[in-house]
């Protein structure tokens, strides 16, 4: 992807587009790759957890605090992903 970067905000540690996240469902895969939807069950994660089994710290930070970049494209990537979790019954603040 073109100017994102993604990185823990607590400890800086990168994901690396292994499936390094679980959900309640079972369901193991990149959580950056869908916007923090889990594609199995449809769930959105609105925070996310560092892993530390790869590395990370293993703190919980919010979802879009893990994008950074160009201001304008990532700000329109973080409605994108807030667009995208409308309908899945999450309260946005
Ligand atoms: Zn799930
Ligand atoms: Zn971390």
């Amino acid at each position: 992807m073109e100017e994102i970067q993604i990185h823990c905000p607590k400890c800086g540690w990168e994901p690396d587009g292994k499936p390094y996240w679980r959900c309640t469902c079972r369901t193991q895969w990149d959580t950056f790759s869908t916007g923090a939807r889990c594609p199995g069950c449809g769930k959105v994660w609105e925070k996310t957890q560092c892993a530390d089994h790869a590395g990370g710290c293993g703190k919980w930070s919010p979802h879009l605090d893990w994008y950074d970049g160009l201001d304008d494209f990532i700000l329109r990537l973080k409605e994108e992903i807030k667009e995208s979790w409308r309908g899945s019954g999450l309260l946005i603040h």
